[in-house]
């Protein structure tokens, strides 16, 4: 196994499940110094909702090493030989290099966050957040920072997600984003919802800005970050302009890789053309169901998966993973945000028809306390009225409802069909017609309205 987290390590519990020590002897190389742990939930401790850090690791080494997973921390694998079957690594401290032989092959390298290729991008006060030690660097950095400007570059989920940490932590927040609004996972017309709320949140959301510097003082630490025409002070600067996939090994050993510039696999997660390797987590493609593309969406949910079906198969069972339809949900302080399916802009690409509809909602029926604002917004195919995708954004229950969609999705139903699914139903918990089913009447009566 390459990679010590969600997939690798998912899938190295799974074949133990499966295969005992005698049967199955499992290595597992991991360059960093955690295993299991949660990117996830970084924006949480970070921003003080999670206290210690240790709650993100669902399993330590030695719970690993325990279960008799030969686990090699702070050892990097450099290079694959598939002739021989066997892989080079290297101690990450000593440097001392050797081969270890394999029958079978995982890999699961995850992505790499993309890091701006400009002065300044590496200066005290700059962050990732894509590793605990990662998170660890910030909150130092944060502890020593006595100014409380912060500027997140990146207005995708994990920017979003880091806003609100910085918000919790008492900063004054900006927000530099190269697209037209923030979440480019939604269309803009939800993006701008979202930008909205943001700003009255206190965040500060700059659009249409592409960074070119960022700038340093004379103690070297950043200062400001800089975009075509302005500067923006910064005492710390947090980078989340998205994630390619880790595949530096599976390219110089010719592994097959997709546009995306992840690993491809079959649907047992078996690298194609490869029965002895398999591959899953952010390093792949996944098959969009809907679209009936190939997509890189770097997701824990979709890693944990894959895991569990190499692992099932790696220890002699039989597993397939049948894609995805694109579902993640996410928030910034109580601006609850999710979407599934299609955007406007994926259709339109391979050559879908659609109806779309927005509608406005409340959380709870109109009369109960607390009732807040949500806007549903549904692609349906034209014609067919088949569903295409939904966008949710909205304040406490907004996000998850977006399960329904993924549900229907899945299930391939009509937004006509949608009208009528049995959902429950009580105040305190949505109007009589829930805000999916309003959309969902609202997209079928579009469809047959154009028929
Ligand atoms: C801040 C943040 C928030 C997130 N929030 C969510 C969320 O809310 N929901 C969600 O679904 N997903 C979320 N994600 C994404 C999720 O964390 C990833 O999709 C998931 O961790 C992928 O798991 P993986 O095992 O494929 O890769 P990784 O978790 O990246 O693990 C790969 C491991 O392989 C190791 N490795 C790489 N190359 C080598 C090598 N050559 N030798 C040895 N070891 C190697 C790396 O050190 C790493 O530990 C978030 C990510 C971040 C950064």
């Amino acid at each position: 196994m390459i990679g010590g987290d969600a997939a690798g390590m998912s899938a190295a519990s799974q074949a133990r499940r499966l295969k005992g020590p005698d049967e199955l002897e499992i290595v597992a190389f991991e360059r960093g110094n955690f295993t299991s742990y949660s990117a996830c939930g970084i924006p949480y401790w970070v921003g003080g909702d999670v206290t210690d850090r240790d709650r993100l690791i669902a399993r330590t080494p030695e719970e690993h090493r325990a279960r008799d997973i030969d686990l090699r921390l702070r050892t990097e694998v450099t290079e694959l030989d598939l002739a021989r079957q066997r892989v080079r690594a290297r101690d990450v401290d000593s440097g001392a290099e050797s081969w270890t032989p394999y029958d079978k092959l995982v890999i699961a390298t995850g992505a790499r966050p993309i890091r701006p290729d400009m002065p300044g991008a590496d200066a005290p006060g700059v962050h990732g957040v894509q590793t605990l030690d990662d998170g660890q660097e910030l909150l130092d950095s944060l502890a020593r920072t006595r100014g409380r400007r912060a500027v997140v570059v990146g207005a995708g989920y994990i920017g979003v997600e880091m806003a609100e940490a910085l918000i919790n932590r008492g900063y004054q927040v900006t927000v530099v984003n190269r697209g037209s609004e923030p979440m480019s996972t939604l269309d803009p017309d939800m993006g701008r919802l979202v930008h909205e709320a943001m700003e009255g949140l206190g965040i500060t959301m700059v659009n249409d800005a592409e960074v070119t510097k960022i700038l340093t003082g004379d103690d070297g630490r950043v200062r400001a970050v800089a975009t075509q025409d302005r500067e923006y002070p910064a005492d710390v600067v947090v980078l989340g302009i998205g994630v390619r996939p880790e595949t530096t090994l599976a390219q110089a050993a010719g592994l097959p890789l997709g546009t995306h510039g992840g690993l491809l696999t079959d649907r047992s997660m078996r690298v194609r053309g490869h029965e002895e390797i398999w591959a899953g987590g952010d390093c792949v493609e996944v098959l969009d169901l809907v679209s009936g593309q190939e997509r890189h969406i770097a997701l824990g949910t979709h890693a944990n998966k894959h895991g569990q079906v190499i692992g099932t198969n790696v220890g002699g069972g039989y597993a397939t993973f049948p894609g995805v339809v694109g579902t993640a949900v996410s928030k910034v302080c109580d601006l609850e945000i999710a979407r599934t399916g299609l955007r406007e802009k994926d259709a339109r690409r391979v050559g879908l028809r659609f109806e779309a509809v927005t509608i406005e909602s409340t959380s709870r029926a109109g009369y109960y306390p607390n009732a807040s604002p949500m806007t549903v917004k549904m692609l349906a195919e034209h014609r067919t009225g088949r569903l295409l995708g939904v966008q949710i954004v909205g304040r406490e229950g907004a996000g998850k409802r977006v399960d329904i969609a993924a549900v229907a999705l899945t299930a391939g139903m009509t937004a006509e069909q949608m009208t009528t699914l049995d959902l429950g139903y009580a105040p305190p918990f949505s109007p009589v017609w829930d805000p999916v089913l309003v959309a969902a009447r609202k997209a079928a009566a579009k469809v047959r309205s154009s028929l």
